[in-house]
């Protein structure tokens, strides 16, 4: 594992400068954007470093790795699921995380709101879209994204907040431009057409989150950028801890 370079504080200064100077470019207020800082592979002493150093939601991605981390870290986090979630881990996952970030099918969405009312959970969701149409990416394609929000419309548990993308990866950082730019039109088409607020967007990581930003991201997804370089994931066992 690579040492972290640098004191988080500093690195944080750093990154909410960026995001200073994107709002300013982009008429928006710093006040909209709130950095998720993404956890994964790194233990309870990291978070709470974060935590300390003023980050109030954590992003994970597997659900055993949270479902051991989470209770180690001493409460008050917010946690949010921000990768693919099968649908087996469902259950397990509704009393760790507020807020799903990768909702990426319709049957999905149904189980949640199916085993949220099992269990009483509230859980904001987010709707995974794949902008570029790259065929390797999750996500739903556009086009589909009308008849999953009139779905959702209909559901009583699960709360639709917004939508979420993951551009593909790129060497030349302003070519993710038009995958953020897309996913800001959908939402603005969406909130007009249904007449519904969904004021999350959830786009933007280490390596591009300045375009971003400037095209409306309001949940940033930061990893490597804040933690250094993360570990190459190792077997399940690597990520326990002791409450
Ligand atoms: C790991 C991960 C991130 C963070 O990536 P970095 O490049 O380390 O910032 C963001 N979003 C998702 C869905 C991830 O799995």
């Amino acid at each position: 594992m690579n040492e972290k370079p640098r004191d988080l504080n500093d690195i944080l200064a750093e990154v909410n400068s960026v995001i200073a100077v994107a709002c300013k470019k982009s008429g928006r207020s710093t006040d909209d954007v709130e950095i998720i800082g993404v956890t994964k592979t790194h233990g309870p002493d990291v978070v709470r470093e974060a935590w300390d150093a003023g980050i109030r939601i954590f992003g994970e991605n597997r659900v055993q790795e949270a479902a051991s981390k989470i209770p180690a870290c001493g409460g008050g986090m917010d946690f949010h699921m921000i990768g693919h979630l099968q649908g087996n881990k469902i259950k397990v996952s509704l009393p760790l995380f507020s807020t799903f970030h990768a909702v990426d099918t319709l049957k999905l969405l149904e189980n949640l709101e199916l085993m949220s009312s099992e269990d009483g959970h509230r859980p904001e969701v987010l709707l995974e879209v794949n902008v570029s149409g790259e065929a390797t990416k999750f996500g739903f394609m556009p086009e589909k994204i009308d008849e999953v929000i009139e779905k959702s419309l209909e559901m009583h548990n699960v709360t639709l907040t917004g939508l979420m993308t993951m551009a593909p990866f790129t060497p030349e950082i302003e070519d993710t431009r038009p995958v953020f730019a897309g996913l800001r039109e959908l939402r603005d088409r969406l909130e007009t057409k249904f007449d519904i607020g969904l004021p999350n967007l959830s786009m933007g990581m280490s390596n591009d989150y300045r375009i971003a930003v400037e095209e409306g991201a309001t949940w940033l997804r930061l990893g490597t950028v804040l933690f250094g370089d993360r570990p190459k994931w190792k077997s399940q066992q690597e990520y326990r801890w002791e409450p």
